[in-house]
């Protein structure tokens, strides 16, 4: 066979394939929906109405239903339109990617975190959430490489001329180095924890951002989050509390959006039978 007819094919196979696939899916996540009954109904109809006017050769009928159709696409839109708000609110918090790169980001962190520990190295990692702490990151050694164990543990070597102050990460960066963070004035903290634990703290009353700190003179790990400190965290504790306040942060967002939308489409329904209650 020429390569070109091979090519062709190919090409005919892949698009079959994908257009299964998309209809599948399509039908799928549209079954039992509001939208699946209606197109259902409509289905119905225009088959009906198009056997009637093939039968009867019925010329203005026909007509008609072929413009019909070439707004197929359009009626689909309209038909399933809460389906499609729903999908595009998911696709927009592009979940999968973001909570790919989350784990790998708190799996770096976590590594440091545990060699550190072992080695009593002191570190204080703060990771930036929705309150942006550029001006903790103007007054800092500006940095940018991508997270990593070793980039970390190596900031926080003993003597290291970075090692004094806090790291900041923003998204799957570090941004920054040697940061002074503000010291928290709380009473409720133990008057032995100095003034790394006091940052840890004080940086998660201003702000919602998580911070990891390693102590240096007990190797214990803590984490500083919405005006607490969690102190000396086991490895699973750790790996839990990151994962929830870094990885699954947008999933509460998330649901909620969505709730969201389901309430107003719910809305819309019920004033929409009301209406026609009256009519
Ligand atoms: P550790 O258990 O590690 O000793 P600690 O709470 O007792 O912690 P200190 O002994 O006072 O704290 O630790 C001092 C170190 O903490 C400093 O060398 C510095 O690296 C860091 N540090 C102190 N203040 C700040 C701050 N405002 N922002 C960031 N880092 C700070
Ligand atoms: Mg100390």
């Amino acid at each position: 066979m020429p390569i070109i007819e091979f090519l062709t094919d190919w090409r005919a196979i892949l698009q079959i394939v994908i257009l299964f696939l998309l209809v599948y899916l399509a039908m799928y996540h549209l079954r039992n929906t509001h939208g699946s009954l209606v197109m259902g109904g409509l289905l119905m109809f225009i088959g009906s109405l198009w056997f009637l006017a093939q039968t009867l050769d019925l010329d203005v009928i026909s007509r008609l239903l072929e413009m019909v159709l070439g707004s197929l696409f359009l009626m689909l839109m309209i038909i399933f339109q809460p389906e499609l708000r729903r999908a595009l609110a998911r696709l927009g918090s592009f979940a999968i990617w973001e909570n790919r790169r989350r784990r790998e980001l708190i799996n770096e962190v976590i590594n440091a975190m545990l060699n550190m520990s072992k080695r009593k190295c002191g570190a204080i990692v703060v990771i930036e959430c929705k309150v942006r702490l550029q001006t903790l990151i103007d007054d800092a050694i500006m940095l940018d490489a991508k997270v990593n164990a070793l980039m970390l543990e190596s900031i926080f070597y003993p003597n290291s001329p970075l090692h004094d102050g806090a790291v900041i990460i923003r998204d799957d960066r570090i941004v920054a180095a040697r940061a002074i963070l503000p010291l928290s004035g709380s009473e409720s903290i133990s008057k032995q924890l100095g003034t790394r634990h006091r940052a840890a703290l004080g940086i998660s009353e201003e702000s919602d951002a998580v911070t990891v700190m390693v102590s240096e003179e007990s190797g214990s790990i803590s984490i500083g989050h919405d005006g607490k400190l969690h102190r000396d965290l086991s490895l699973a504790e750790l790996h839990k509390m990151l994962d929830k306040l870094i990885v699954q942060k947008d999933a509460g967002e998330l649901d909620e959006t969505i709730q969201e939308l389901n309430d107003t489409d719910l809305n819309e329904e019920t004033s929409t039978n009301e209406n026609g209650g009256e009519a």
